[in-house]
């Protein structure tokens, strides 16, 4: 059953599927597009074609149709009031990182909010009904029109209205009748520009007709209504009819506004801040005239650069003007849209990797640094993410809380680039011929080279248009797991004893033995799961050697026999055994949230696993583990213990509990079934959980981390011990962890030392800046003048600290100025070098990077404002000065 095939069978009976009240209040009527026959519902009566195919397609650019302007912030404040005012709840955002879902990464429209997956069917589940929500949605597979076509975002705002018909919601009439006043009557457009075509949705085993609402061309929203089941041949009504209005916020902004682009009103000021940082000449006239043609090209041509070609000879812009205006215009665009979608998913937990969702969020930044070297922009990471996050906090002021936490990680995954950017540079030049999209996926996939390096380094001219969409297809959806299939037909659910007053030796009634497999009426011996290894015990005389969850039925497998159908038997359960499992589980839970609170909020269980005498948790987490950081959260976590907080168990509906502790519940996946089983430690850590645990903290008596390593990208591996287990490992090691402490000093020690001169260096650099400001030529503090415009040093009482601090501090006194800091350490020389606004014109920092480090035998690079390099010759110093010197003074 194909899309068209469903809108023409609705489109023959528009009276059932699309006439709603309004239509016949308003006079609407129905028409059929002159061009491409679409139906489509106005007032105009002039009007003949479908909002594709009219002559004032995208003419609100430079032209808006309203009297009022609202940005992005405004807009939504617009739309939230009008749909409070006509009782609906504005719920929150959700996270962007779809926990409640495994089969999604990201959040890709608002109505996934409220889906839960029960088996194999997906349940709504609406904190109120009606309601509105401004989701943050994701969406990678249009990246390269990012930036270019002036109306796509890597993630945007879906202003979700929501409603189930019943006492409380409503159905299509009113749904058309408040998106109509939403338009007019809130934003004040005339209702001569409002047209609704008819069109369809299908997914996910259901359907419905859908309305699209247009004003002047821009599609401003689509209210779907999901009212069938089934296929064409045989559906059925579902019994949960819904509305899913989905609008995006960035183009209600937009038509207000009549920016060029809608990215010029949808980031608060730092599109002009960076306009203006840039140099670009703005000519508004002319983007006008330009993004119009973009505009209304896109529908015409699949190949975006057919469209922007197009663009550029109907706007009539000349060679000089698409250099100069246009392309940096649409890197600034793409970074500002880039860094706010990194904001929304780092702020919600998700890190940049080379696995799963992760790979969008690094080929982002990837995409960002490529543009900015490419086009020679120099902004400051930092400034933009806060410009923004001030911006975004008047809508989701939850973001505030994260703002240092997004700078780190982003200022890793950069360095991380940076340095991964030598060995790119060796692949990039043994390929032998222009790469095909499988080679671009590949190489990305093994190799980390993104299509953009590619383009930076003019192996390729454009992205082609199927690698992001490829690309995020393999990285949408994760896969789940096959289980073994048993023949239990017909069997009821098993009684959980475990939950309840878990006895430990209990009779019970067999319903099924076969192989080496029993199935009990009732059971204590708690099946696998949530990463808990499974009871061992006795059934009827035969040693339990594993037991698993099929649906509701707990099988047993037994060793040595089995007993017989219909047969009681009496069961015991391994009570030692068990007691270190649980300790090992509830440990998982306290060194869980003490290494988020020790690292940071990107911290989530990635999984875990707990066996009688060791268990281990895996964390999300950006890089090795110190040791300090590992003895930081060893200790925080005994510290848990000792206070002797109470571990409490209840039951929530699960809406409640999200609504309650929010999405962090989620630790160890989705949870499906309607009534979740909240484990707290006080506020210290709550987690939907299913596995066994102590009743007070002090049981688990201490937790020992036993070592921890780097499992994948992204992932980081704790090793641990907890109880008795973790006695006998105290005993076995004291010899090792005395010596270990020493180690631990000596470090300290070290640190302290760098710190040290730190400080002496913050105190040091400003007196210095001075005096070196009146020479011209000479030496201060082992500090050489040449030329009143190359400054260097091989001191060696100047480490990397000073080097990067005065370089910068100097070149910004001294814009003609070029620095070159050379110093050792940990076995190698390193080079960094600084270029003054004006002297970078001249000699790009990267350049003296690269031919200083090739004397040095090592290689370097960088930006021409700043560069880094180095090698292992430590003789070569004066050399490699020297040859910096001529560079600059020539
Ligand atoms: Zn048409
Ligand atoms: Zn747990």
């Amino acid at each position: 059953m194909g899309k068209k095939e469903i809108l023409e069978k609705f489109s023959a009976d528009p009276d059932r599927y699309y006439k709603v009240k309004l239509f016949d209040e308003k006079g609407f009527e129905r028409k059929s597009c002159t061009t491409c026959h679409r139906y489509f519902w106005t007032v105009d009566e002039k009007r003949t074609n479908c909002p594709d195919h009219s002559d004032d397609t995208y003419s609100f650019i430079g032209n808006p149709p309203t009297k009022k302007r609202f940005d992005y912030t405004q807009a939504w404040k617009e739309v939230e009031s009008f749909f409070v005012k006509n009782g609906h709840a504005s719920v929150s955002r959700y996270p962007v990182v779809c926990r409640w879902r495994d089969d999604l990464y990201f959040t890709i429209a608002s109505i996934v909010d409220f889906q839960r997956v029960m088996g194999s069917k997906v349940v709504f589940e609406f904190p109120a009904n009606p309601l509105v929500v401004p989701q943050t949605c994701l969406r990678f597979k249009d990246l390269e029109n990012v930036g270019v076509t002036g109306k796509h975002f890597s993630s945007f705002c879906m202003i979700g209205q929501h409603s189930i018909p019943n006492d409380h919601g409503y159905w299509k009439d009113q749904c058309i009748d408040l998106d109509y006043r939403l338009v007019t009557e809130q934003f004040g457009i005339d209702k001569n520009e409002v047209v609704f075509v008819e069109d369809v949705w299908e997914g996910g085993g259901s359907f419905g007709s859908s309305l699209e609402f247009f004003v002047k061309g821009l599609e401003l929203g689509n209210a779907v209504f999901t009212e069938f089941q089934g296929d064409l041949s045989n559906y059925k009504t579902l019994d949960q009819k819904i509305i899913d209005m989905g609008a995006g916020l960035e183009r209600f902004a937009w038509i207000t506004m009549g920016t060029p682009t809608a990215y010029d009103c949808c980031f608060g000021p730092i599109t002009g801040n960076l306009v203006q940082q840039a140099g670009i000449d703005v000519n508004p006239e002319l983007l006008v005239r330009y993004f119009t043609e973009i505009a209304k090209n896109l529908e015409r041509f699949g190949d975006l650069s057919e469209v922007r070609k197009t663009a550029i000879k109907s706007a009539g812009i000349s060679e000089e003007q698409i250099r100069k205006i246009i392309t940096p215009l649409e890197g600034i665009y793409l970074i500002v849209d880039h860094i706010r979608t990194l904001i929304f998913a780092i702020s919600d937990g998700a890190l940049p990797s080379n696995v799963g969702g992760g790979y969008n969020l690094r080929i982002m930044l990837r995409r960002i640094i490529s543009t900015m070297n490419r086009l020679g922009l120099k902004f400051d990471m930092n400034e933009i993410i806060d410009t923004q996050i001030d911006y975004l906090k008047k809508t989701y002021p939850e973001l505030e809380k994260t703002r240092k936490d997004v700078k780190t990680i982003i200022e890793i995954e950069s360095s991380r680039y940076y340095s991964s950017k030598e060995r790119m540079q060796k692949i990039v030049s043994s390929l032998k011929q222009k790469p095909t999209v499988d080679d671009l996926i590949r190489l990305y996939e093994s190799d980390g080279v993104t299509p953009d390096y590619l383009k930076e380094m003019k192996v390729i001219s454009e992205i082609p248009s199927t690698f992001y969409t490829k690309l995020s297809e393999l990285h949408q959806s994760k896969k789940a797991e096959k289980q073994e299939h048993l023949p239990l037909e017909g069997l009821p659910e098993t009684e959980l004893l475990y939950y309840d007053k878990d006895p430990r030796e209990f009779d019970a009634k067999v319903l099924k033995s076969f192989d080496k497999y029993v199935v009990l009426d009732r059971t204590s011996f708690y099946a696998r799961g949530g990463g808990q290894e499974p009871d061992h015990g006795k059934i009827a005389g035969f040693d339990v050697v594993d037991v698993n969850k099929h649906g509701n039925i707990i099988v047993h497998e037994l060793k040595g026999g089995i007993p017989k159908e219909g047969e009681t038997v009496s069961c015991v359960v391994d009570s030692k055994r068990r007691e270190g499992v649980t300790k090992h589980h509830t440990s998982t839970h306290i060194l869980n949230s003490s290494s988020r609170n020790v690292l940071g909020s990107w911290v989530w269980q990635h999984s875990a696993f707990k066996e009688e005498d060791h268990a281990r948790l895996d964390i999300t987490h950006h890089s090795v583990l110190t040791d300090d950081e590992v003895a930081k959260i060893e200790e925080l976590a005994n510290a848990k213990i000792k206070e002797n907080i109470p571990v409490t168990i209840q039951n929530f509906d699960r809406g409640t509990a999200e609504q309650k502790y929010g999405f962090r519940i989620y630790q160890g996946g989705i949870v499906p079934v309607k009534s979740v089983r909240i484990v707290s430690i006080a506020d210290f850590d709550i987690e939907a959980c299913g596995g066994t645990h102590v009743k007070s903290t002090k049981d688990v008596e201490l937790i020992k981390i036993t070592r921890t390593k780097r499992i994948q990208d992204g992932v980081v591996r704790l090793e641990f011990v907890a109880g008795k287990a973790a006695q006998e490992y105290v005993k076995t090691h004291e010899v090792e962890l005395a010596k270990a402490s020493v180690e631990q000093a000596a470090k300290e020690q070290r640190d302290k030392l760098r710190e040290k001169r730190k400080e002496q260096a913050r105190e040091k650099i400003p007196v210095l800046l001075e005096q070196i400001s009146q020479t011209s030529e000479g030496k201060i503090d082992e500090i050489s003048v040449s030329g009143g415009k190359f400054y260097s040093t091989t001191g060696d009482q100047y480490d990397e600290y000073f080097h990067i601090n005065f370089g910068e501090k100097l070149v910004k006194t001294n814009p003609r100025a070029v620095y070159c800091g050379i110093f050792e350490e940990k076995g190698t020389v390193r080079a960094i070098i600084h270029a003054g606004e004006e002297a970078s014109r001249e000699k790009k920092a990267g350049d003296i990077a690269k031919a200083v480090s090739q004397i040095l035998g090592g290689s370097g690079g960088g930006n021409p404002r700043f560069a880094q390099g180095g090698g292992p010759d430590k003789s070569k110093k004066d050399e490699a000065i020297n040859k910096a010197k001529s560079m600059v003074l020539e």
